[in-house]
């Protein structure tokens, strides 16, 4: 008889869970996954990245931004966009996704059990179960926190879901407002922000920072600024929030953001996003022998083990990068370590997303950490509107930055705004990862006509930089 009722219990349903369960029910292992949640996939899946990304691609389309460069800036597909027009889009897109997740679970053999679970010891959960049918105890050879994370909330603040909310939180937002104020310009800050302006919306963005996405290249994070700007969204930098407060108004209500400088926000609604913490707290990670941080992330080693080695953890939980791409890695490296078996992965060149409009995408090194790093780069730059395809599809802004070794040539960072920039950039990856020169942009042949053609347009561009 087996020592534990599983080879593998994963906590948590999102794309490290996901993932993890799946790869060990491939291994030929006894998987199961507990989700507390009513439906699988997270974060990801219910109220994160695809919805986001699916209310980004409503508000374009319906918005008619894409081609507003060629028919004018009134272009619109629909008049009075309505929160239900955005939707209709995004709960069908979450509802096949989720079902999409369910059948690979089903068809692997995975055990999906809703429940939340704690630690009773290092190797025993309890599993609450979300059907009130009461509790169960299982035991596991090794265990997988992934957990995710949830908004990060000031305890001073009123939230009240509707005026006053988290990104969680945006998918039961009845209205759209007419104004909104974003506090924290993080990745998901930015995103809302762009997204609701491209609306019409009238947003103010305020971040204690001096600028947007410092870790993003500065040059890149000029353009997004300038188009956010140009979309009537305003910024406000090195301002930090010491209060916010519901203000009726009438029989309405409106939400007054006081700033540490003296100045005064008022506004419609306000989402507050400025972080997230790792959903630990009712994980009882005493009983396990671990302790979250003070933003409730797990510490891991190379091969995502805790200081437990049987109890692994991946995907947000465990900090940066807090992607769901780098997450489906973490949790099938993780796997494959608790059974033996090797596995090769690039983790440190993966591709950033950022989802706003404009889009932004980058692999590798910025101008920036090269020049920090004393490395003798050269750059070379290619504008959409410069190749035909920037030009059919109204793209008059997209730029695309290659920066490579002055002496080898070699590629080390590419970076870009743009239309597809997300799609686009895993060209450069490829590059990148197989440790290529700038010369195979210059000597392939790229579609024609297609966006990729800016990374030869680019080489060339660097090529007659470094000629003088
Ligand atoms: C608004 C937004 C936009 C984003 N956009 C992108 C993007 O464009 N691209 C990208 O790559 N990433 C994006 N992300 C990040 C991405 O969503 C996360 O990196 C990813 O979801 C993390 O996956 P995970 O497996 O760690 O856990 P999660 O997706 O967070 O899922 C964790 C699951 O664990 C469950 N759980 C927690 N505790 C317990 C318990 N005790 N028992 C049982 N179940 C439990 C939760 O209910 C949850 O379902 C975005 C995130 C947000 C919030």
């Amino acid at each position: 008889m087996a020592e534990f009722d599983y080879d593998l219990l994963v906590i948590g349903s999102g794309p490290a869970g996901q993932r993890a369960a799946i790869q060990a029910a491939k291994l030929q292992k006894r998987a199961a996954l507990v989700e507390r949640k009513a439906v699988v996939g997270g974060v990801c899946i219910n109220s994160g990245t695809i919805p986001s990304k699916t209310l980004r691609e409503a508000v374009i389309y319906l918005s008619g931004y894409r081609l507003r460069s060629i028919y004018g800036e009134s272009y619109t597909v629909k008049q009075n966009i309505t929160m239900d027009d955005l939707l209709f889009r995004t709960e069908y897109v979450i509802r096949h996704e989720i079902d999409v997740i369910r059948h690979q679970l089903q068809r692997n053999g995975v055990e999906t059990i809703n429940a939340e679970a704690a630690f009773v010891d290092p190797h025993t959960l309890r599993l609450t179960m979300v059907d009130r049918s009461g509790e169960r105890t299982v035991t596991a050879a090794n265990v997988l926190v992934a957990v995710g994370t949830e908004p990060t909330r000031d305890p001073r603040i009123p939230f009240d879901g509707q005026n006053i909310f988290v990104s969680d939180d945006i998918l039961a937002m009845k209205k759209l407002p007419r104004t909104l104020a974003v506090i924290g310009a993080g990745v998901i800050g930015c995103e809302y922000a762009s997204i609701f302006a491209t609306l019409g919306v009238r947003v103010t963005l305020v971040d204690r920072t001096r600028r947007l996405l410092p870790f993003v290249d500065a040059e890149i994070v000029e353009a997004l600024d300038y188009h956010l700007r140009q979309n009537r969204m305003t910024l406000r930098f090195s301002e930090a929030v010491s209060g916010i407060e519901l203000a009726p108004n009438g029989t309405e209500t409106r939400v007054k953001i006081h700033l540490a400088s003296g100045k005064e926000i008022l506004t419609e609604k306000a989402l507050y996003s400025i972080g997230r913490t790792g959903a630990t707290a009712k994980l009882n990670l005493a009983a396990a022998g671990l302790k979250a941080d003070e933003r409730g992330r797990l510490k891991v080693n190379a091969n995502y083990q805790t200081e437990v080695p049987h109890v692994y953890a991946a995907g947000d939980v465990i900090g940066f990068p807090s992607l769901a791409s780098t997450s489906l890695e973490q949790g099938r490296l993780a796997t494959c370590h608790a059974f033996g078996v090797e596995a090769k992965s690039t983790p440190a060149l993966f591709p950033y997303g950022i989802y706003t409009i404009p889009e932004i995408s980058y692999v590798g090194k910025n101008e920036e950490e090269l020049t920090r790093a004393n490395v003798p780069y050269e750059l070379g730059k290619a504008s959409y509107r410069e190749v035909a395809r920037g030009q059919i599809i109204g793209d008059s802004i997209g730029v695309l930055k290659i920066l490579f070794h002055r002496e080898t040539r070699e590629l080390l960072g590419v970076h870009i705004i743009g239309e597809s920039a997300s799609e686009l950039v895993h060209i450069g990856q490829a590059v990148l990862s197989l440790g290529g020169t700038i010369d195979y942009f210059v000597n392939t042949v790229f579609n024609y006509p297609t966006l990729a053609e800016c990374y030869k347009n680019a080489a060339f561009d660097g090529v007659n930089r470094l000629n003088g």
